[in-house]
């Protein structure tokens, strides 16, 4: 059985004690850094001079500094930079200012797993990992719970690292909902696995292509949207609450019949080939070097991929129709 640990399994005071640096005001800075601060921890946001996160952060009420001297003056230093800048801050900003006996945390192993960050020997490095994102931390802390996190050592130079961990999962409401234990390794090949063949990449082009096939066939572009994405979030909902047993029971006989009929002829043996082939592509270390060589090149694969996925005419048909829908907050990346 896997370990998992709550609240009554942690030691606030432990994080309290340390003075603590965000780097990174994102997705998941904004969220660690406001909870932290809510339970009483001593909290300065590191951001480089001219971030536009900046004001946001002195707004909400928090110190900042720029991330060498949050670094310098923290004793306990959570990185929450995009993963494929993380080497260049460190090396730049936190590595000249970590003094033996620091910590030195991160919310994904990717970097410390594939060896971008080497660590002296004399700071501890763990991880706390919400598993969901930053929004979602943040706001289900306010409300009283909090969003499952995975904690992991990967150096304890203290002899503390892991009940440190555990304190700062406490800090910002995970262990509300569950600290599970894990390693660097089991935590970034599963998430980077999870994210490309199914969360992300998987079910992206499941959706496209189910969509595809319909308006080629002649149907509306309409009801294709609403049979092919909209929709999907109910199904997710019911197999969130009560799994595949729970959602199979809600759909009709009809729906369930296709399911188990028609899903093994769509995703196949040719298909599991391909999602073994990507475990094997982060496992031998393939798409990590591909992304940061990608990341150094300044992403042109990236950025041209995600312009042409936005113009895709799910994407023009979804518009429209989510405008027409009052209850949902219209939603649109920033563009370049
Ligand atoms: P993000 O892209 O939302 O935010 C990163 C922040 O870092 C920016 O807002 C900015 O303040 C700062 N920043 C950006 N580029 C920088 C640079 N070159 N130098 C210095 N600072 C820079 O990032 P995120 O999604 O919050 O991810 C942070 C970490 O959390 C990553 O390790 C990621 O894997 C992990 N994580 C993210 C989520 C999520 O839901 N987004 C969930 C779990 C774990
Ligand atoms: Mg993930």
């Amino acid at each position: 059985m896997a370990q998992i640990y709550y609240e009554n399994d942690t030691d606030p005071t432990l994080v309290a004690q340390r003075k603590v640096a965000i780097i990174g005001f994102g997705s998941q800075g904004h969220a660690h850094a406001l909870n932290l601060y809510d339970s009483g921890v001593s909290v300065t946001v590191g951001l480089r001079e001219g971030s536009p996160k900046r004001q946001e952060a002195v707004e909400a009420g928090l110190t900042v500094k720029t991330p060498a001297e949050a670094a310098a003056e923290a004793n306990l230093i959570m990185v929450l930079v995009p993963d494929q800048h993380m080497g260049e801050v460190y090396r730049r900003d936190i590595e000249p200012n970590l003094e033996a006996g620091d910590a030195l945390f991160f919310a994904h192993g990717f970097n410390i797993h594939f060896g971008e960050i080497v660590p002296p020997e004399n700071v501890d490095v763990a991880m706390v990992a919400p598993k969901g994102p930053g929004h979602l931390v943040r706001r289900t802390y306010t409300e009283g719970s909090g969003v499952p996190a995975l904690i992991a050592v990967h150096q304890d130079a203290s002899g503390s690292a892991h009940d440190l961990g555990l304190s700062y999962a406490w800090g910002i409401g995970s262990a509300r909902a569950g600290v599970l234990q894990t390693t660097f390794q089991e935590e970034t090949e599963t998430d980077l696995f999870g994210e490309q063949v199914i969360l992300c990449g998987g079910v992206s082009e499941m959706v496209k292509s189910a969509f595809t096939i319909l308006v080629e066939a002649g149907y509306q572009p309409e009801s294709a949207y609403f049979e092919t994405l909209h929709e999907l979030k109910l199904i997710v909902d019911l197999m969130y609450e009560g799994g595949l047993s729970w959602m199979r029971y809600s759909i009709s006989d009809t729906a369930e019949y296709g399911d188990y009929t028609r899903g093994p002829r769509v995703v196949t043996d040719a298909t599991r080939a391909a999602m073994r082939e990507a475990l094997a592509e982060i496992q031998n270390g393939e798409f990590a070097r591909e992304w940061l060589d990608e990341s150094r090149a300044g992403a042109p694969n990236l950025l041209s991929t995600r312009r042409a996925e936005q113009g895709h005419e799910i994407e023009q048909v979804g518009a429209g129709l989510r405008d027409m829908m009052p209850f949902l907050v219209p939603k649109k990346p920033p563009s370049e």
